[in-house]
């Protein structure tokens, strides 16, 4: 068995008056993540885990910000892509982790569903996927509450 490991990191400004999506998740908030999709910090760190893993070029490369086609983009649309991606290499994914890093808000009542969302859209069951929150500790702008970071391993698994 060929294993390779993956890691990826995104992060995301706050702004007002945007939805909230995280995990593939929608939160009750009147402030969301800025960006051209719907700027899923944790989803696209997941992608470029999978990407890295499978030594293909990242996020970036894949889903340009400059293309129209991805304005306000469902990133659990971008998850199943990657997916397909490295499915076509021949590799399967043997299990994912990811931290979001977050001072508002409270992530843990959703985390169930977070990872149930992940989990549909990477094909896998919901105990193979890890996922954890925590504060930045009132640290930098992410603990000023200005974005939200999230780092994500993956590792791949192939004949
Ligand atoms: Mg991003």
């Amino acid at each position: 068995m060929n294993y390779r490991i993956g890691h990826g990191y995104d992060i995301h400004r706050l702004v007002p008056d945007r939805p909230l999506v995280l995990g593939g998740v929608k939160f009750d908030t009147d402030y969301g993540l800025d960006g051209h999709s719907d700027a899923d910090c944790l989803t696209h760190a997941i992608c470029d885990a999978l990407l890295g893993a499978a030594g293909l070029p990242d996020i970036g490369h894949f889903f340009p910000d400059t293309d129209p086609a991805y304005k306000n983009a469902d990133s659990q649309v971008l998850l199943r892509r990657v997916v397909a991606e490295i499915t076509k290499l021949g590799y399967n994914i043997s299990n994912l982790d990811a931290t979001v890093i977050a001072e508002k808000p409270k992530l843990a009542p959703r985390l169930a569903a977070m990872k149930a969302a992940l989990a549909k859209s990477a094909g896998l069951l919901p105990d193979e996927i890890g996922l954890k929150a925590t504060t930045n500790e009132g640290v930098d702008d992410i603990g000023r509450g200005l974005a939200i970071a999230a780092h994500a391993v993956a590792l791949l698994s192939r004949r």
